[in-house]
């Protein structure tokens, strides 16, 4: 059996999400859009989905929109702050997800807009008395900064952050997508205007997340056609995907201290067996720091194994998923590690965990490394 810990990449689909699903796909076919009873049964459902998506988070059904997962949810927020609600200048930080920093990119790149970055320490901790002064000097922007790096696990403090925007009138647009699912959010709490968040990443399918968008604050629709998800956002409705999403959020909710619990425990375990087994072992960014990152990821500067096929390769050659960085950017360097102090000279590896994870597996992990290490040594 081979062990995955690449779940910040993705996650494998519970049992329960994908029982929920198939009925959608075999028999509740309907169009949600048909004014006949099958159109109005699977209109009703997705309905239903928003409703619960709503109440998970403290927000008003309104203001969920369903998309295709959280590139689109990201895209689509920062297209609204600057298409519909006005904005020029952009505060964000160097280790956004390329959903975010592309599409800055290529805004900038017309001329739309101008973009600022906040300044962080050499763990990647940001420094927020930075976007204060950035936020003096550029009041109405859009800041968005995620809850938490896929690939050092960093945890921002979006509390502090969205009152920050609140107190200068900017608008906050955050990426939960590595966090939705694995913390609480209360949306009536947090000053957030945008939140994007992805199926995949807590046990759903892949192809579909949604939206937040709080009332008051103009949507622009990215997708043109019919007049689906409140005529901001066209195409007819991924109704299976909906049905799992949600269902995967109810079951995250629903154990999610437990969850944690485990999974910050084997974090933890994995950690302790590193620092006491592989000399000249570092924790990049500031993975290793309970709680200034998030549970699910830990990432590691181990010594290299000094051959062109690197950890990585040799961890898949003894069964073991773990990742060097993001998936989607694979094989090219890592904006996230360039941007702190990380050693080249060191294999950088992401090991992400999952409720499905065990103590066992870490062992195991932790043995193959070290079988690895005696290997080329011999
Ligand atoms: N934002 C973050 C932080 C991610 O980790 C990812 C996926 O890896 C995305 C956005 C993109 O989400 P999706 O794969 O649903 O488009």
């Amino acid at each position: 059996m081979r062990i995955y810990l690449d779940n910040a990449a993705t996650t494998p689909i519970d049992t329960e999400v994908f029982n929920a699903m198939t009925p959608y796909l075999l028999n509740h076919f309907g169009n949600p859009s048909s004014l006949h009873q099958q159109g109005r049964e699977a209109r009703k459902a997705i309905e239903d989905c928003r409703a619960n998506i709503a109440d998970l988070l403290n927000a008003s059904p309104q203001e969920i929109i369903f998309t295709s997962g959280g590139t689109e949810a990201d895209n689509t927020a920062i297209f609204s702050a600057v298409y519909s609600e006005g904005v020029k200048h952009v505060i964000t930080t160097r280790f956004e997800h390329h959903a975010v920093l592309h599409t800055l990119e290529a805004l900038h790149a017309k001329g739309i807009i101008t973009v600022s970055f906040i300044k962080h320490d050499d763990k990647g901790v940001l420094d927020i008395a930075h976007l204060v002064e950035l936020l003096q000097v550029s009041p109405r922007s859009l800041v968005s900064v995620m809850h938490a790096n896929n690939e050092i696990g960093n945890l921002n403090d979006i509390e502090v952050i969205g009152e920050l925007c609140e107190r200068y009138n900017a608008l906050f647009h955050t990426d939960t997508v590595q966090t939705m699912g694995h913390y609480r959010h209360d949306l009536q709490k947090l000053k957030i205007h945008f939140l994007a968040a992805s199926a995949h990443k807590f046990h759903g399918p892949k192809g579909v997340g949604f939206l937040f968008c709080r009332k008051g604050v103009k949507l622009s629709q990215l997708i043109h056609g019919g007049g689906q998800e409140g005529r901001l956002r066209a195409g007819t409705e991924n109704i299976h995907g909906i049905i799992g999403l949600t269902k995967a959020l109810q079951i995250a909710y629903k154990n999610i201290n437990q969850h944690q619990q485990h999974i910050q425990s084997l974090k933890t375990y994995m950690i302790e067996r590193l620092m006491s087994e592989v000399p000249g072992v570092i924790f990049n960014g500031n993975s290793a720091n309970i709680n200034g990152s998030l549970y699910t990821v830990l990432n590691v500067g181990l010594p290299s194994v000094g051959y062109s096929r690197g950890l990585l390769e040799c961890f898949d050659e003894h069964g073991i998923s773990v990742s060097g960085g993001s998936a989607c950017s694979a094989g090219a360097a890592s904006h996230v590690l360039q941007a702190i102090a990380t050693d080249v000279t060191k294999d950088n590896i992401r090991f992400s965990f999952s409720k499905l994870n065990t103590r066992a597996e870490i062992d195991q992990v932790i043995d193959a490394l070290n079988n690895i290490y005696q290997t080329i040594a011999a």
